[in-house]
Order: C-alpha cells, then sequence, then structure tokens
C-alpha cells in the first residue's frame, strides 16, 4: 500500500519537476531558478517522508495547527534530514508563536497586525532557542484588491514593508507573494504580478523572491519571474473538499 503511494508520489514528482525545467528553459532562465515547493497540506506526515526519501527538501503547508504537529513529526522520524518547511496559507495573529517555531517563511503576510505577531513571536523563538534564523515574510499582494482572499493592494506595500524592516533581526523580507484571481487569465494575472514586483523590488533590493504559481499556472508563473511555485493537487492528488 505505502510502496503504491510512493510510486504515484515518484512519478507525479518527476512530471512537476519536468513542467518547471521545461518552463524555466522556455523563458530562458538557468535551470534550477525556480523552487519547487511541495504543498502538502490535507496530507499525512507518511507522504511528507515519502518525499523526503524523493529528495524533496521545501515544504508549503498551511492549516496551524496540523502544519506544526505534521513538521514535528516528520522531524522526529527523520532526525538526520535537513528540510524547511513555509507558512502558505492565510493566519491568525494568535497562531504566529506556534508558526514561528517551525517555518522558514510566510508567504501569506498581508497586515500591519499580522507583522506585528509575527515580528515579536519571532523574536521569543530566537530567544527560545526554537529558531536560528530571522523569519522570512513574503508579502502576500492582492490581484484583485478583493478583501475576502487576502492580500495587500499595492499601495500598501510600503507601509507594511516598512514594520518587517522595524523587526530586522526577527524578520526578514523576502518578497512578495501572489495567488491568480480565479475569474482571471493566469497570463494576464502574472504579467500584473510582475509590474508589481518589479517596482518593488526598486525600492526593496533584497527582497526579490515571488511566489506565484500553483498546480494549474506555474508555466505562466515562471514566464514572469516567479522564483517560487506552490503545488499541491498536481503531486499530491485532490484534496479533501473542505481545501482552505
Ligand atoms: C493549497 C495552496 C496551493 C497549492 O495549490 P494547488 O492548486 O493544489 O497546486 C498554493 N498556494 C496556496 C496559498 C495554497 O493554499
Amino acid at each position: 500500500m505505502s510502496d503504491d503511494r510512493r510510486d504515484e508520489l515518484a512519478s507525479a514528482l518527476a512530471t512537476a519537476r519536468e513542467r518547471v525545467a521545461d518552463a524555466e528553459r522556455a523563458a530562458g532562465r538557468t535551470e534550477g531558478d525556480v523552487t519547487l515547493l511541495v504543498v502538502t497540506k490535507f496530507f499525512p506526515a507518511s507522504d511528507v517522508e515519502h518525499l523526503i526519501d524523493l529528495g524533496v527538501r521545501e515544504f508549503g503547508e498551511s492549516r496551524e495547527p496540523e502544519a506544526g504537529r505534521k513538521i514535528a513529526q516528520v522531524r522526529a522520524d527523520r532526525p538526520d534530514v535537513v528540510f524547511d518547511a513555509d507558512m502558505i496559507g492565510r493566519l491568525q495573529r494568535k497562531k504566529a508563536r506556534s508558526i514561528s517555531r517551525w517555518a522558514k517563511r510566510v508567504h501569506s503576510v498581508d497586515s500591519l497586525d499580522l507583522v506585528e505577531a509575527l515580528g515579536g513571536a519571532a523574536q521569543r523563538s530566537l530567544d527560545d532557542g526554537e529558531r536560528t534564523d530571522p523569519l522570512g515574510v513574503l508579502l502576500q499582494v492582492s490581484l484583485d484588491g478583493d478583501p475576502e482572499r487576502g492580500g495587500l493592494v499595492e499601495a500598501d506595500l510600503r507601509g507594511v514593508a516598512e514594520r518587517v524592516a522595524a523587526h530586522s533581526g526577527a524578520l526578514r523580507l523576502d518578497g512578495l507573494m501572489v495567488i491568480a484571481p480565479l475569474e482571471t487569465d493566469p497570463e494576464e494575472a502574472m504579467a500584473q504580478a510582475a509590474g508589481i514586483r518589479e517596482r518593488f523590488v526598486a525600492d526593496h533590493p533584497g527582497a526579490r523572491e515571488l511566489s506565484a504559481g500553483m498546480s494549474g499556472d506555474l508555466e505562466q508563473a515562471i514566464a514572469h519571474g516567479s522564483t517560487c511555485v506552490r503545488v499541491g493537487t498536481a503531486i499530491m492528488g485532490a484534496r479533501p473538499l473542505l481545501s482552505p
């Protein structure tokens, strides 16, 4: 049973890696430029361990406390393996402390309140020896201004980035994250994201990451400069319907 699952994951992972490499080539980018973050939310620790055995070292999770428990389990089961996990989904301030214990980066920062909560939480985790590096922050940009789906409008990026900088030591501004709006042509959405990113990097040259692209639109995202694609379904299979 479990070997079947490993074979299934191995084959889907190989296909996803090829898609990323093909897109890098098509965009004239260096192979390996783009990080493939495997999104394992809703899937068990055993799947994460299969993926580790297949060479994956970067994971995305989006639900706390499920994520924290799963990561702790995998770290206990694979004590010799160093891997990273990022928080990619919307989060509440009260989850900041638990996330600061396991996440390398948070992709979904979209408010001043959340920056303050994460800054305080990351500092406490550093003080308590629960982490050794600052927590990476990507500001989530809303491409359509829909508050339901989260994200900052471009005009608000500067103010929030300043607050991240005020927590230097605890937080590190890495860049931006986008989710293409459902009704928009992904090509258009990613072109829009690229423009916002170019203007943002002009002000924040150290924050060049662009987390963009998922199972359905990673090619368009890579064509427009994504540095990190977050791929769930194409590797893991369909999630239960209650997906966030
Ligand atoms: C679940 C999720 C993904 C993965 O989406 P797929 O379409 O399954 O690849 C990417 N980004 C975020 C923020 C997610 O919550």
